[in-house]
């Protein structure tokens, strides 16, 4: 029986006796700054861990401690014996303080096992106190739920009952790596879900060329089924600093296209205000044909009136980009449609749809944004997908039932109009990882905040959500995975790829 999901953050606290193993299950599955333990703490206020006229002040640390972290949001570990009802309830009021889950870990192990263990220590417990620890465990085991603990997780008990929202987890190995968490409980489903990915900084250093040639075979190693490029003429404050590079993408795609034989290529989106959209249907057709049928057009209205300005580009107001937005992607289908004949539509017409070469395959068409009035059915009329720059289970299963709702009314086959979500997550390979990466790149946003904004976590942490966005109907997640420098950085992806292919 697998050990079910503790929740992240949260505060965890530890019960049982003395050898039942919860530094080494703590040891396995947090970092040493998550655990705060009374035993350690006695080494630091006093001359080691048994020494037991240092408990006060220990404790006292204990406390400060375990205030402070939750008090961040950060996950905090308590590892004391945890039979002290007034302490122990304490800590529950205390995550509760901190609007963090409150998770008890309860250790059954087996009397006999613990007794040789504690036997085998430097210092052990007297046999009396053992015992009496021993009690103390088997007399508050049942009555945690009753406290008020949001989860409670039982650890080595024969008779873990898992029906009951509790169960047996079964110790694993000491001296497996920190951080290595066991086997999460398996993801929602096994749907396919191709995931391209998003770069939108570009740390190249002295080759750009390399740099991005590079990053996308690690992206094809990886598993990504394409690469995905911000079409931006400034880099975006939400990115990084105006003076920082940021490439045209198109000239950049057709790099890749020669050179990364397996991806598809497109931007996440292109405005309309930049260039004319038969200009842009001429720019994607070209790009097909050099990667052999691998482009795609992500079509947006544009929002960010200084990088206009600064170009000399139009804005004009929001509706009139919007019916610019609607003339191009009309613009695009017809000159992407086969033939050379004249073209006379709702919003466009055409002498003639001369264009050559002609793209090799079906371009897909992703209009970029969730404006339900006129974004969605612009992307219900003409797109092959709507893409969402939230992976808000709730926000997109509502926006896939206005994107229904206006292919209904258009008559168009809701099963041809796809939702796709840009989501921007940070990931590592393990805890340290995911911890130092959220480090370096919050800025002044406390890293609680920052990580639940980017969903930091392992790679199983992102295969559970994204396989949840394709029960939802999702149909491609572009991955814009923070605090890319190197391809290395790609690697641990492959795990969710993996996962999802
Ligand atoms: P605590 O007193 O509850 O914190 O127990 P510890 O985590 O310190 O474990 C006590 C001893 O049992 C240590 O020597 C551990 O190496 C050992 N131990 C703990 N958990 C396991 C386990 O899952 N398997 C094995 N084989 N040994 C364990
Ligand atoms: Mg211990």
């Amino acid at each position: 029986m697998p050990e079910p999901r503790i929740p992240d953050p949260a505060l965890v606290v530890l019960v049982g006796a003395s050898g039942a193993g919860k530094s080494t299950w703590a040891a396995q599955r947090y970092r040493t700054a998550e655990v705060v333990s009374s035993d350690q703490l006695r080494s630091v206020v006093g001359s080691g861990s048994a020494d037991l006229d240092a408990s006060a002040d220990a404790f006292a640390v204990l406390e400060l401690v375990v205030r402070a972290r939750t008090g961040r949001g950060l996950t905090t570990v308590v590892d004391t014996l945890g039979l002290d009802a007034a302490r122990r309830l304490a800590w529950l009021e205390v995550a509760r303080q901190a609007g963090l889950p409150a998770v008890a870990v309860v250790f059954e192990t087996d009397a006999a096992l613990c007794r040789s263990r504690n036997s085998a220590r430097d210092r052990p417990v007297p046999a009396p106190v053992l015992s009496g620890q021993l009690r103390g465990t088997a007399e508050v085991a049942p009555r945690l739920r009753a406290e008020g603990w949001d989860l409670v997780v039982r650890v080595g008990a024969a008779d873990a009952d898992p029906a009951g929202g509790v169960a047996d987890a079964g110790l694993s190995a000491p001296g497996a790596a920190r951080g290595e968490r066991p086997a999460p409980a398996p993801a929602a489903t096994a749907r396919r879900l191709p995931l391209v990915l998003q770069i939108s900084a570009f740390p190249w250093g002295e080759d750009p060329a390399g740099w991005l040639t590079a990053m996308a075979s690690g992206a094809q190693e990886a598993g990504f089924a394409g690469l995905a490029l911000m079409d931006h003429l400034i880099q975006i404050p939400q990115v990084g600093r105006a003076w920082e590079p940021l490439p045209e993408p198109f000239t950049v795609l057709g790099l890749l296209a020669g050179s990364a034989p397996g991806l598809e290529l497109g931007t996440l989106v292109s405005p309309v205000t930049y260039r004319p959209a038969g200009v842009l249907a001429k720019t994607l057709a070209t790009l097909d044909v050099l990667s052999g049928g691998r482009a795609f057009c992500g079509l947006g209205a544009g929002w960010w009136e200084r990088e206009h300005a600064a170009y000399g580009l139009a804005f004009p107001p929001a509706r009139e980009r919007l019916d610019a937005l609607e003339t191009a992607a009309e613009t695009l289908r017809a000159l992407w449609a086969p033939g050379t004949k004249a073209y006379a539509g709702g919003r466009v017409s055409l002498p003639e749809t001369t264009l050559y070469p002609r793209p090799v395959s079906a371009i897909p068409l992703i209009i970029g944004g969730g404006g339900e009035q006129r974004t969605l059915r612009i992307a219900a009329r003409w797109g092959d997908a709507c893409n969402l720059t939230t992976a808000d289970p709730e926000v997109v299963t509502h926006k896939a039932e206005v994107l229904r709702s206006h292919c209904a009314d258009l008559g168009r086959d809701p099963d041809e109009v796809g939702v796709t979500v840009l989501d921007l997550p940070v990931l590592g390979r393990d805890r340290d990882a995911v911890a130092s990466a959220v480090e370096r790149l919050r800025g002044r946003t406390p890293a609680a905040a920052f990580g639940r904004r980017h969903h930091a976590g392992l790679p199983d942490d992102h295969t559970r959500r994204y396989a949840a966005l394709a029960d939802l109907g999702v149909s491609r997640v572009f991955v814009g995975a923070q605090g890319l420098r190197r391809p290395e950085d790609l690697e641990p992806w492959s795990k969710v790829t993996e996962a999802l292919g």
